[in-house]
């Protein structure tokens, strides 16, 4: 940080900065420097790593993209499972659908949850403390190469492919994941932002084509993942859910209502609308 300015470096030929009004936090010595400021157009900022995270103040589009557009797009989710997301906030969007029973949050540094647990409780909302909810303290392909659950729902909230996030855009970590999937389950990730990261889109899913019968994207505007659309990555054991019509996703929609500030039925569908260049990236 340098003269009251956060500098995001992820890339090497562009950057982000934000004007910090406050430095609340900073945890070094664990598995990620963990950072935590404030700013007056974004809230509270979570970096690990200098790397943003979450921003109190766009967090909603991100979470709700990942939990909802699977969640109404499967109709039937009892259980779940996050990968990373130590924040919480992908856990609250999931536990505001009633009819899911159980969701297990998988994260690596045990000091993140810790850390947004006492310092950025809004993301979580309470719920870690759900009956419904459980916490592991894992690496996220460790487990998924040793459990022997079963989920309607896998979401990838990882960091981006360098550090500890990278073992999770490979093909064997996709490979085990389409083994605990149920017969209709799908999972979803954040995959970067195709303008800049575009090898990223391409590489994750020529590894996922081989082990699921739907394999595909869908897009949101996150402000803070700068430089375009980021890209959402999916991948589900049947074409079923991504090919139901709009009528469908805003007749449950509307059966179990949930409070949204981005998401709506009509969002879930133009979602999966993909600009020719990001089709070309994923051509066969
Ligand atoms: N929304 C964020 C983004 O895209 O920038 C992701 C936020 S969430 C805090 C990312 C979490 O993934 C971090 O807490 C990190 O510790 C966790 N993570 C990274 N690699 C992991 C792995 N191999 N297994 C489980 N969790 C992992």
């Amino acid at each position: 940080m340098s003269q009251g300015w956060h500098h995001e470096r992820l890339y090497d030929h562009w950057q982000q900065s934000f004007l910090v009004t406050k430095e609340l936090h900073r945890s070094e010595g664990g598995l990620q420097e963990i950072g935590l400021f404030e700013t007056p157009g974004f809230g509270r900022v979570l970096t690990l790593d200098g790397v943003i995270q979450v921003t109190t103040g766009d967090e909603f589009i991100y979470h709700e993209m990942l939990a909802h557009v699977p969640i109404y797009a499967h109709g039937a989710v009892r259980t779940a499972c996050v990968v990373g997301g130590g924040d919480g906030g992908m856990l609250r969007e999931i536990l505001k659908h009633p009819g899911v029973e159980h969701a297990v949050v998988v994260e690596i540094d045990g000091g993140v949850v810790d850390f947004c647990r006492q310092y950025l409780p809004t993301v979580s909302a309470g719920a870690f403390d759900d009956s419904r909810a459980e916490v592991v303290i894992a690496d996220g392909v460790e487990f998924m190469r040793a459990t022997s659950r079963r989920f309607d729902l896998i979401v990838v909230d990882s960091t981006d492919p360098i550090g500890p996030g990278e073992v999770l855009f490979t093909e064997s970590f996709y490979k085990d994941c389409a083994r605990c999937l149920t017969g209709e389950g799908i999972v979803v990730n954040q995959n970067g932002v195709p303008f800049l990261q575009g090898q990223e889109v391409t590489d994750t899913y020529r590894r996922r084509k081989p082990h699921f019968a739907d394999v595909g994207y869908y897009l949101a505007a996150v402000p803070t993942y700068v430089g375009g659309f980021m890209a959402l990555g999916w991948a589900s054991k049947s074409a079923r859910p991504r090919a139901e019509t709009l009528e469908a996703i805003r007749s449950r929609f509307e059966r179990d209502p949930i409070p949204t500030r981005y998401y709506t039925p009509e969002i879930h569908k133009a979602s999966f609308a993909l600009p020719k260049f990001v089709q070309d990236l994923i051509r066969d």
